[in-house]
């Protein structure tokens, strides 16, 4: 395989202009160059097509990062920009309502299991948000119990340790419980009593929902979500609490499922927000959720200049459209599965599994590293990604599967890792040698939020 660290010299020019005009270099934490091993990653792509995105030098890379995860068909797909360009020419946004709401609406609600009302937004937090405000309207209460990543705004950016200029108080209407730890759920509200108005969680990350049934349930039966399950538990006391329960599927749906993690663990909750997937990566997003809910939109406050731009919804109507017809879900967990397969694999054939572990959903897998004293978690991060980067991967750690991701591009993929996970064998197990002094560029640095989305819902079983 050809290795070869990529000339990144326009990259850094453009960041040493990027830097001093645009604060933190860019607009998305984890696109940043925190991110992404700093001396021998890109910082800016030019273009994508299917899996591949291309950086402004000109080097190719499969993308397993894909726009942080919206890129179910892979990087400007041809369906979706006819769609897009056809509405370009009709006009992008109107003056009054646009029929393609309600064809998007009707979709969202013959696909997704709770939805049967639908509003628009552009952000994945828009819809997380305003659920909140809509669960905060229908119970009349204030707090919230969370798990999870669920966007930039003040009501859940408070909770982390990037919270400046965010008024305290919200910190104490806010509550964080462990995903598959019932108990940790049911103490605050059994403290909070009365005081809750939402559950908002992302149903599936990583870990499946654990069995909470007696000692003779089969494993079987919770693979297929039974009633003892965490989420129909969780369900369960959501309503005998009466909590609005609100699905964050902004990553999962579309994804894990056409109609998202509800429609494949048969856990239906009140609210859900959708993003990421549902537009192949043209922003637009929906709150969809329960009749009696939804209608206190009449009055709950949601509205903005951009709230059903038609490129969203043309971009939402093709994406949906070709997702169904050529079957994509079975597509990407049958890719998942061969690179999530081999790379354990792998990893196994080079004694690294205590370190290396690939967990999961085949859909979206993650790379559990767990480092110790001799290794440090962040520092073999960074080492594999400098060596997929030499080997034309883009990779953050968790692997985006796409339509485009092919055969072909898995296993160019696992003979990557082949030559990594060899290398990592040779030099820092068997020969002692120090990561640190094989990086070529700086350790990359955890986001807060990687913390919350993936870390949380690793168990000990994973
Ligand atoms: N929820 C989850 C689970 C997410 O992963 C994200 C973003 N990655 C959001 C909400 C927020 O979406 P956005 O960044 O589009 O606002």
């Amino acid at each position: 395989m050809i290795t070869k660290k990529p000339n990144i010299n326009r990259s850094n020019k453009l960041y040493s202009i990027g830097q001093k005009i645009i604060p933190s270099g860019g607009q998305t934490y984890s696109k940043g160059v925190t991110q992404f091993t700093e001396g021998v990653a890109p910082k800016y792509l030019e273009s994508g097509k299917g899996a591949y995105a291309i950086d402004v030098d000109g080097n190719k890379y499969i993308d397993y990062v894909l726009a942080c995860q919206p890129l179910i068909l892979g990087y400007s797909d041809p369906d979706v920009n006819k769609a897009i360009t056809n509405q370009l020419k009709k006009g992008s946004t109107f003056s009054l309502h646009n029929k393609l709401e309600i064809d998007v609406a009707k979709m969202l609600i013959s696909t997704v299991p709770s939805a049967e009302m639908v509003r628009f937004g552009k952000n994945g937090a828009d819809a997380t948000t305003i659920a909140i405000r809509l669960a905060r309207a229908y119970t009349k209460r204030n707090e919230i119990i969370f798990c999870g990543y669920h966007g930039w705004h003040d009501w859940f950016i408070a909770t982390t340790d990037l919270n400046d200029g965010i008024p305290k108080f919200n910190n104490d209407l806010i509550h964080k419980f462990n995903y598959n730890d019932l108990h940790s759920l049911e103490k605050i509200f059994k403290k909070r009593k009365n005081k809750i108005a939402a559950i908002m969680m992302e149903p599936l990350a990583v870990a499946e929902p654990k069995c909470y049934g007696p000692k003779n349930c089969k494993k079987i039966s919770c693979k297929k979500f039974c009633k003892n399950n965490f989420l129909h538990q969780v369900k369960k006391i959501s309503k005998k609490n009466g909590a609005v329960l609100i699905f964050d599927e902004v990553v999962t749906g579309f994804r894990f499922s056409l109609g998202g993690a509800q429609e494949l663990t048969g856990v239906t909750p009140d609210l859900t927000a959708l993003a990421k997937a549902m537009s192949n990566g043209v922003p637009i997003s929906a709150i969809v959720g329960k009749k009696n809910i939804m209608k206190l939109l009449d009055k709950t406050f949601f509205s903005f200049t951009y709230g059903g731009d038609c490129i969203g919804l043309s971009a939402a109507k093709a994406t949906i459209k070709k997702i169904k017809e050529k079957k994509v879900i079975n597509h990407i967990y049958k890719m998942g599965t061969s690179l999530k397969n081999g790379i354990n694999k792998l990893s196994k054939k080079h004694g690294l599994e205590e370190f290396i572990k690939c967990v999961g959903y085949p859909c979206r897998s993650i790379m559990s590293i767990n480092g110790n004293k001799k290794f440090n978690d962040l520092e073999i991060k960074t080492f594999i990604q400098q060596e997929l980067f030499k080997r034309g991967v883009l990779w953050a750690a968790y692997h985006t599967i796409s339509w485009s991701h092919k055969e072909r591009e898995i296993n160019k993929t696992l003979k990557a890792f082949s030559d990594i996970f060899k290398i990592f064998e040779e030099r820092f197990i068997k020969k002692n040698y120090k990561i640190k002094d094989s990086l070529e560029g700086k350790t990359v640095k955890p986001v807060f939020r990687q913390v919350a989305d993936f870390n949380s819902y690793i168990t000990k079983k994973n």
